[in-house]
């Protein structure tokens, strides 16, 4: 079979999320700067965004997702045709997922701070974040996902969750698609044509980035402020 490789940072959250600084167009400047031939937009418990970018970039592989928040944790959704609702059960949100078209990839299983799915992985996911490249403890977040995968006979993929530019393309997946297509790269990695890589992004990236956003909140509340005298 005929394949093409896709080099893809699977989870990567945009200014629709709040919490991030990456604007549409740093998204694709970074991850074509950091080697990507695609990337996946996976905003918190948005949908919209994403397939907004994906339309709007039609020269660069866009994957429209989100990242769910459910009560046993986050789960990334690639590839959906409607947004999912937050605030199920991880059973009830990959069959939600399912039923709209995508794949559930359990994120970052066993990190801590980040609403970690832990006891919560089960068969019924597709694939599960092996390497999230801001997982804190990074190395021991990967065995016990690398083991879940085995048991449970998941996919394995691999993220950065990056909130920052230049954080884009640290956690990556290679897929081996029949086509460059939303549809065909989500088929290849529930067939388990995919491998995770990465490593952990560098504490200075992550300084920069809290940093920025400290301005960011200033700047906002200096406008604000500014706007009521
Ligand atoms: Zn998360
Ligand atoms: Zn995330």
């Amino acid at each position: 079979m005929n394949t093409i490789q896709i080099r893809a940072d699977l989870h990567v959250h945009t200014t629709y999320s709040n919490d991030s600084l990456i604007t549409p167009k740093d998204l694709i400047y970074y991850a074509k700067k950091n080697g990507l031939n695609a990337v996946a937009v996976t905003d918190h418990d948005y949908l919209d965004g994403a397939i907004k970018i994906a339309k709007e970039t039609p020269d660069f592989l866009v994957i429209p997702g989100m990242e769910i928040s459910s009560i046993d944790g986050h789960i990334v959704a690639l590839n959906i045709n409607e947004p999912i609702p937050r605030g199920l059960t991880a059973k009830e949100t990959v069959e939600r997922i399912h039923t709209a078209g995508g794949i559930a990839i359990a994120c970052h299983p066993y990190v801590y701070f980040k609403g970690s799915l832990q006891n919560a992985v089960c068969k019924e996911f597709d694939a599960i974040e092996v390497i999230n490249a801001r997982a804190v403890p990074f190395k021991k977040s990967i065995k016990k996902a690398q083991e879940a995968a085995k048991k449970f006979c998941l996919s394995q993929v691999a993220g950065t969750d990056a909130h920052y530019g230049p954080q884009i393309g640290y956690g990556y997946t290679t897929i081996d698609a029949k086509e460059p297509t939303v549809e065909a790269v989500a088929q290849a990695i529930l067939q388990g044509y995919c491998q995770p890589h990465g490593q952990q992004v560098p504490v200075i990236l992550n300084i920069q980035q809290q940093t920025q956003r400290l301005q960011r909140m200033v700047n906002k509340t200096a406008s604000k402020l500014k706007n009521q005298l």
